[in-house]
Order: structure tokens, then sequence, then C-alpha cells
């Protein structure tokens, strides 16, 4: 019994091998290292070998995908980088393993807290990729991810992230996550035309 499973077993894999050969031939070159060669090695319909050449290949991720966040910034008219965080902290209290320090920002003259950060850390070793920050920011200010190639030498330069590093512009956001992107800012529009309306109503 356990021979005749045995013979099943090294049938499939005989299958498979011939298969890979007969979809090349089918398909040329453009099976490898092509997003289509890709797409169709990882569809459902696949047939022959499956795998996918790592790092010379690399599946694409879906949308929802999340690795460690990122901090969104407009670009003020002169260019300049306008981040969207508020230093409000939400995130940071939100946080389960509490990866997330944020120095909030003060007036040189005042003293005076600015609604902006200073500085903001990611401790990307405890971050668990749970999406809470990104979730409850009220500002969309903080978002996930989808580079997941992150692998260093030096725990303390490379993994503990700064503003520096964590801040990417909007059009990464809308280039990675663009349904999310798009949904944001329709709501953006239709909440700044409400409010102008209600200021009409009032006045
Ligand atoms: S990223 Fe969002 S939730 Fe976190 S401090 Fe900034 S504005 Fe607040
Ligand atoms: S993804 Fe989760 S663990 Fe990582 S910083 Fe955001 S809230 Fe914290």
């Amino acid at each position: 019994m356990n021979g005749l499973e045995l013979i099943k077993g090294l049938g499939i894999t005989f299958k498979h091998l011939l298969d890979t050969y007969i979809q090349d031939i089918k398909s040329g070159k453009k099976r490898y290292y092509t997003p289509e060669g890709i797409a169709e090695r990882s569809s459902v319909d696949a047939k022959g070998i499956f795998t996918i050449q790592y790092p010379e290949e690399k599946l694409p991720v879906p949308e929802e995908f999340r690795y460690i966040p990122f901090l969104v910034y407009d670009n003020n008219e002169d260019g300049s980088k306008r981040p969207r965080c508020t230093s409000c902290g939400i995130c940071a209290k939100v946080c389960p393993p509490q990866c997330i320090w944020i120095i909030r920002k003060t007036d040189p003259n005042t003293g005076r807290p600015v609604p902006q950060p200073a500085e903001f850390f990611i401790d990307v070793d405890i971050c668990m990729n749970c999406g809470f920050c990104a979730e409850y920011c009220p500002f969309d200010a903080i978002k996930m991810d989808h580079d997941y190639e992150i692998s260093s030498y030096d725990r303390i330069a490379d993994n503990i992230y700064s503003i520096n590093k964590l801040l990417k512009p909007a059009s990464y956001y809308a280039k990675i996550r663009p349904v999310n992107y798009e949904l944001e800012e329709k709501l953006k529009i239709a909440e700044a035309e409400a409010k102008a309306q209600k200021k009409l109503q009032g006045s």
C-alpha cells in the first residue's frame, strides 16, 4: 500500500517536471523574470514549476499587505515637506508593543507646543505589523508600507527608524495603495464641501 502511494507521488513529481519543459517550450523566455511569467506561475492554472527565483523575481504583494509603517508627507508650494502628522500621540497609545516614540515640536519663542513632530521613532524589530497605528490615525498621516526587504547588520543604527527614514511622499502612498488613497481623497473632498455648505448656511 505504502509503495503504491510512493509511486503515485513520484508520478506527480515527474508530471510537474515534464509540464515545466512543455510550458517552457510553449512560452519561450517570457516565462521567467517577467511580470507575466511570475503571474502565470503563481496562478491557480500554473503548470509545471511554480516557484519564484527570489530575489531576482519577486511576488507582487496585494494592496492590503502591511509591513512597517511610514509617515506620509504632502508638499508645500515651495516643494518643502509638510508631514501630515500632528504629533497627537494616538498611534503611540494604541500601539500594542509600544514601539512608537514621538517628540512634539515647540515654538522656540514661546516654548508652547506646536502640532508637528520634532522626532518620531519606530523600533521596527518590535513592531508586530498589526496596522493599528494606521487604522487609528485621524489625519491619514501614518500608513503601512509594502517594503519587506529591511534586513540589516546593526539593530540600533538601522532598525530604529527616525522621522527622516519614516517620511515618504503622498505620491508613494498613492502608488502602493491606489484604492485606499482614492477613497480617502474623495472623503476629504466631500468633508470639505459639507463644511463649506454648513458655513454658507450659517452666514
Ligand atoms: S501619525 Fe497620526 S496618530 Fe500618530 S501622532 Fe501623527 S497624527 Fe497622531
Ligand atoms: S503596526 Fe502595530 S506594532 Fe507596528 S507601529 Fe503600528 S501599531 Fe505599533
